[in-house]
């Protein structure tokens, strides 16, 4: 099969052998699959996210030396039952599936991020059989891929424990911070505040329903209009060295900070700042089976509205090129990979 192999920050396209589905897997035809700002990270910081894995637990069997198939960002359909499976999706049936491949030593592999198995940047995957979940019909593959992102906005909001009367400040409008906002807006929260130092992306933010938004080059955030005299909920979704520490000099009185935003690198920050005005920080990460499963439902139901989340579709052949692309995130927002295309 074309698989687009990864290695150290390099990216091509070879023909790797199909794998085969085991007891309870199902061999599927990857139909689309997001780049993810993480893909991003682990091509061009490959080492400190190899470190950062090891250190955390080890989830991603990522090494600096063997080519992996990055992925996890996907729907597929159904091509062919391994042994001991249900077979409760037929053939042909569109799925989508929380990145992770079943093992019996429960040493699961990160589908996407581990050398053993491949990811959804390939014609052809192996999932475990129960992890699936269907497609509703009608919804189509390109959203169906975007359940795991918008899993990720939607588990960062139910982490912020909204009572509804908060104002909320999206910092960064990269997918991440557009998958918030999305998730903010299903919820009906008023008024979204959303920056970003692109004037592409805040086009992408006010589309997802942001109510203001300002480029903090020459506006501060903080001091929007709609965020005076409400309690605040701050969204970081940067994830670069020093916006925690902003974000404590500029925030008021008790905000709420939820870290969405994945930063490699040391931060700096003085708490101090955070003490004398008693903020409270919550560091968030990826999302439960049932925020997953919901955010599938919330696609397809129209709930989470999606229609301006892709703004490019790409074949195997285009990937790396796109991932150079992604470093002027000007006139992106999500880009889906399409092998067939
Ligand atoms: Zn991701």
């Amino acid at each position: 099969m074309r698989a687009v192999l990864m290695e150290k920050g390099k990216l091509w396209v070879e023909n790797i052998e199909t794998p085969q589905p085991g007891h309870g897997e199902v061999l599927v035809s990857t139909k689309a699959c997001g780049i993810c700002g993480s893909d991003l990270h682990a091509a061009k910081h490959t080492s400190d996210f190899v470190q950062t894995s090891i250190e955390t637990g080890g989830a991603f069997k990522l090494t600096t030396f063997d080519p992996v198939v990055l992925g996890h960002e996907f729907c597929a359909e159904v091509v062919e039952h391994g042994p001991k499976t249900d077979k409760t999706h037929a053939v042909g049936q569109l799925v989508c599936s929380i990145p992770v491949r079943l093992q019996s030593d429960r040493n699961h592999l990160a589908v996407g991020y581990s050398t053993e198995t491949p990811g959804g940047f390939a014609e052809h995957m192996v999932l475990s059989e129960r992890m699936l979940l269907p497609v509703p019909t009608g919804t189509p593959a390109t959203a169906a891929a975007l359940t795991e992102p918008l899993a990720v906005g939607y588990h960062a909001v139910m982490k912020a424990q909204l009572q509804g009367d908060e104002a909320v400040l999206v910092l960064g409008c990269g997918p991440v911070g557009l998958a918030v906002i999305t998730a903010l807006k299903a919820q009906a929260m008023a008024p979204i505040v959303a920056a970003d130092f692109s004037s592409g992306r805040r086009a992408f933010a006010t589309a997802q329903g942001a109510d203001w938004v300002c480029d903090p080059a020459t506006e501060d955030p903080f001091q929007a209009p709609d965020l005076r005299n409400r309690k605040l909920v701050v969204f970081e979704c940067v994830g670069v060295p020093g916006v925690i520490d902003d974000i404590f000099v500029k925030a008021p009185q008790d905000t709420r900070i939820v870290v969405v935003g994945v930063c490699l690198q040391t931060d700096h920050m003085r708490p101090l700042i955070a003490i004398n005005k008693e903020l409270s920080i919550q560091f968030v990460l990826g999302y439960t089976p049932d925020e997953f499963s919901r955010s599938l439902q919330a696609i397809a139901d129209g709930t989470f509205d999606v229609a301006g989340l892709v703004s490019h579709e790409v074949g195997l052949d285009d990937v790396a090129a796109t991932f150079t692309a992604l470093a002027d995130p000007e006139r992106y927002a999500k880009v889906i990979v399409n092998p067939s295309l």
